[in-house]
């Protein structure tokens, strides 16, 4: 059986991305012994991967002030599953953590919606964020041709960022339409700093072909993917590539929330002006609460901070700020809601869960997700339907009715070193 270590905190924050360390700050500047756990081996979530280390950034900014601040950093460590009120337990390379707080802050930001079309699971059809962390951590990407598709702004950057890195973008299909782009982009007019980025964007992608209402129809090729179909205003494309990045907007990590008994509406944790869900002493900012950017992340993250370090009032004047860019997230919302012909890109034969490899055919048998899990073990793989449980959500129109921990998958020797005496005898059938 593995070592605990056990540790207590005023504030807990579990999340390190932008998010997660500004609500560390917040919390450590007012003054309270404040944890922050994330489970890579650095802190700076999906966008500041890699970057709080390195040059000067916003990122290096907070954290010197998490830092200065004297907020205690534990990368690498997931959290898993909520024993008793006050207390989470985490997996870290070193073994189990058990975590003590007064108040906790959830921070754990979003993933890429993926959406099945046959091919999907062939070598290097990747998220398109996920090929952006690859190449963040080494992966060479230099002369390689990689298609963009799928929908949201994340396209945009994980596209600029490629060709930065010597990529050939052939095409970066969205399938928003231009209808849909042009109010999006009327949007961004109100936020001066998205109308930089928007401008640098477009400098940065100046020549790739950018095609609205299109979408990857199949991904084919013999051992990994050599060429896309693309459908393009109604017409079929085929597009020779080395690699696919699609992803298909983002949907919240709000997992560990519904754990905890926190209010969510269609998936996102639901919070007061101070950011405290419907648990008392348990906050929540960044995206579970919605998809809105990196701004408004940091403001949330901001509020929850000084609300949970105890500085509530010292909070308010951020409120303006915050409701502004949760109208741009709203906007963001609208534009890249999905359409329904999506809904016809998996053939029957196509695998929808890919963990457990169940296909389109024989989840259509089923009503509801339960009873599809119970029949195929949909969702019951390495992801627990972080992949399968958004998919099938808009294809089929199911919600997931309950969440059981633990919400990542953990080694058996840290599930039973928490295990009450009882439970571990019948685990072990008496021997243990
Ligand atoms: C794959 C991906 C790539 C992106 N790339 C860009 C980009 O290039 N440019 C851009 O403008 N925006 C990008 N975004 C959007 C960006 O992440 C958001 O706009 C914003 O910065 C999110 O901040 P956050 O702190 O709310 O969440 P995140 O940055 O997602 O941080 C959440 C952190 O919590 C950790 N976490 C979650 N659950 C647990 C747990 N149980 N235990 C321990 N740790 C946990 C996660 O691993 C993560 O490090 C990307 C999003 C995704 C999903």
């Amino acid at each position: 059986m593995s070592n605990i270590t056990r540790d207590q905190f005023d504030v807990l924050v579990v999340g390190g991305g932008p998010a997660g360390l500004a609500a560390a700050t917040c919390a450590a500047e007012c003054g309270r012994h404040v944890g922050v756990v994330d489970d890579n081996p650095a802190l700076g979530g999906q966008i500041w991967r890699g970057e709080v280390g390195k040059a000067a950034s916003e990122a290096v900014d907070w954290y010197a002030r998490l830092r200065a601040a004297g907020a205690n950093v534990l990368c690498g460590a997931r959290v898993f599953h909520q024993p008793e009120p006050e207390v989470l337990l985490a997996e870290a390379p070193d073994g189990p953590l058990e975590l003590k707080y007064k108040k906790l802050i959830l921070a754990t930001g979003a993933r890429e919606r993926f959406l099945p079309f046959p091919g999907w699971t062939l070598p290097n059809v990747m998220g398109a964020g996920g090929l952006q962390a690859l190449v963040k951590s080494g992966l060479p990407i230099a002369g390689k041709r990689v298609v963009v598709a799928g929908s949201g702004p994340l396209l945009l950057a994980v596209a600029a960022y490629l060709r930065q890195h010597g990529a050939e973008i052939p095409i970066i299909c969205e399938q928003a339409s231009w209808g849909s782009l042009v109010g999006f982009s009327l949007a961004l007019l109100r936020q001066p700093q998205k109308v930089r980025q928007g401008f640098a964007l477009r400098k940065q992608l100046a020549g790739i072909s950018f095609a609205a209402s299109s979408w990857p129809v199949s991904a084919r090729g013999e051992r990994a993917v050599e060429e896309v179909v693309i459908s393009q205003s109604g017409k079929n494309k085929t597009v020779p590539c080395d690699y696919l990045a699609c992803g298909f907007h983002l949907v919240p990590n709000s997992e560990l929330a519904a754990l905890l008994g926190c209010r969510l509406r269609d998936d996102l944790v639901q919070v007061d002006d101070y950011q405290q869900t419907s648990v008392a002493g348990i906050f929540c900012a960044g995206e579970p609460t919605g998809i809105g950017g990196l701004e408004l992340s940091l403001v949330e993250g901001r509020i929850a901070g000084l609300a949970a370090g105890g500085s509530a009032p010292a909070a308010k004047p951020l409120f303006a700020e915050r409701e502004k860019l949760r109208k741009f997230a709203r906007v963001l919302d609208r534009t890249f809601s999905l359409r329904a012909e999506l809904r016809g890109l998996p053939l029957p034969e196509t695998i929808v869960c890919r963990c457990e490899d169940v296909t389109c055919s024989r989840l259509a048998q089923h009503t509801s997700w339960r009873a599809a899990k119970l029949q195929t073990r949909c969702g019951m793989g390495p992801c627990q339907a972080r992949v399968c449980g958004p998919a099938t959500g808009f294809l089929f129109g199911w919600a997931q009715d309950s969440i059981r921990p633990p919400i990542f998958p953990t080694r058996f020797e840290n599930l039973i070193t928490f295990s009450p005496e009882a439970e571990r005898s019948e685990i072990t059938g008496g021997r243990g």
